[in-house]
């Protein structure tokens, strides 16, 4: 396991919200979890945005196959 790997949570497991940098603290667009400005929540914050970008697009491209359908 690599040191330094701070990660972040969102308050609600299901929340797709983005972080955002509000102030002086990294925060949850979708349920307003708030993290501090350090170099590992950074790049915590930009792993989980790219991955709720990429689950979002799969949420959309899944629900267009099933409505589709
Ligand atoms: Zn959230």
């Amino acid at each position: 396991m690599e040191s330094g790997g701070e990660c972040v949570e969102h308050d609600n497991p299901d929340c797709a919200g983005r972080w955002r940098r509000d102030g002086g603290a990294w925060r949850c667009s979708g349920c307003g979890a708030a993290y501090p400005l350090t170099p590992g929540v950074a790049r915590a914050t930009i792993r989980e945005n790219a991955c709720g970008l990429l689950l979002a697009r799969l949420t959309a491209e899944g629900r267009a196959a099933i409505e589709g359908e």
